[in-house]
């Protein structure tokens, strides 16, 4: 798997796990996800944070707190 792969994942991790992604990209994401733990990691990490923020009240996210987890996951990205 290339590092730019690797980017696109973080760069569409948002839509994809909102469900906002055409079906086609979905799929190419998940073949990605399949082979690659790095991301599969990146993945889990989000999904449990985003969770854990809405089990606090707030089921739809501001698009503040949506860009600081897209901010935190990029840093965990380029390390
Ligand atoms: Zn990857």
């Amino acid at each position: 798997m290339s590092p730019s792969d690797c980017a696109r994942v973080v760069d569409l991790l948002a839509d994809y796990l909102e469900q906002r992604l055409p079906a086609d990209v979905r799929m190419e994401l998940d073949r990605h996800l399949d082979r690659c733990p790095a991301c599969l990691k990146q993945v889990q990490t989000y999904r449990s944070t985003v969770s854990l923020l809405r089990s606090l009240g707030d089921d739809d996210l501001p698009s503040e707190l949506r860009s600081s987890l897209r901010a935190f996951l990029d840093r965990g990205s380029t390390n």
